[in-house]
């Protein structure tokens, strides 16, 4: 028998505040390689809160939060520079307004990190993410600037600058919660694609038809607490918890 794998996500009791405002309740969370972790569930409900302490942008009261091995924060106390860039680059995150550098074309959008970060020479970046942009379906535009593109190409630009970093986890942030509904399709394409290649990811969004058929694992948070979760399966066809099934019967009758 293999002996079992460390989780590359490992989340214990995570709590957070802003203020006298609890947002998360002490979470435990983890997400194993090549696994596939939708986490669903209402507005405020602290999902971002929750993505952005897997990458150092929020820094947790308590709890401990290990990434990719790296420690990045244990009982408030947080990782420090060097390592806390290098954390940064093992976990790309994805978020809902894209972020794109808008002076910057497509490419040097992509090979900026690369650059900047690793030192990797102009052309060698450039090639790999010429690479990145065919997996992304934007070749043609690899010289356009941002303000050019649909909503839709800008999130795979995003996408692309994000994997350029070699990251070993990939965190989501609704990406496809600011886009025309013509051009959410593109993007989970392009994620379901990352999925089906071994790629770890750990998706918020309210895309539940992906949920069903990506997800290795779906989370339901609500209030700051995760409530229930379990195969995709489980949870939409049988949710234990009211509030899963309050849940899942707004989004549902929304679509
Ligand atoms: P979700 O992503 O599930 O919609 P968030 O994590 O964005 O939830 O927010 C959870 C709660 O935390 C909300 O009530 C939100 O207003 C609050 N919150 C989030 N970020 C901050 C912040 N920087 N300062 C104060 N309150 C915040
Ligand atoms: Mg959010």
């Amino acid at each position: 028998m293999n002996p079992p794998q460390r989780p590359i996500v490992a989340i214990r009791g995570l709590r957070k505040s802003f203020g006298e405002h609890t947002v998360l309740h002490g979470i435990d969370l983890d997400v194993q390689v090549s696994q596939v972790v939708v986490v669903i569930g209402p507005s405020g409900s602290g999902k971002s809160t929750l993505l952005r302490c897997c990458n150092g942008l929020e820094t947790p009261d308590s709890g401990r939060v290990e990434i990719c091995g790296h420690v990045l924060a244990d009982a408030g106390r947080m990782l420090a520079e060097p390592a806390l860039n290098q954390l940064r680059e093992d976990a790309g995150m994805v978020f809902q307004s894209f972020n794109l550098f808008p002076h910057l074309s497509v490419i040097d959008n992509i090979t900026v990190g690369p650059r900047k970060v690793r030192g990797t020479p102009r052309h060698e970046a450039q090639a790999q993410a010429m690479v990145l942009l065919e997996k992304v379906g934007l070749v043609a535009k690899a010289h356009a600037m941002p303000a050019s593109l649909s909503g839709g190409q800008k999130q795979r630009v995003a996408i692309a600058r994000a994997l350029a970093m070699q990251p070993k986890v990939m965190l989501f942030d609704e990406p496809t919660s600011a886009l025309d509904p013509e051009l959410v399709g593109e993007v989970l394409q392009v994620m379901k694609l990352l999925a089906s290649e071994g790629m770890t990811m750990l998706v918020v969004t309210h895309e539940m038809d992906f949920a069903r058929e990506v997800a290795d694992v779906v989370v339901v948070m609500d209030a700051g607490a995760i409530v229930e979760s379990g195969p995709p399966q489980a949870i939409f066809t049988n949710p234990t918890q009211a509030r899963t099934r309050d849940f899942l019967h707004a989004v549902l009758s929304r679509a």
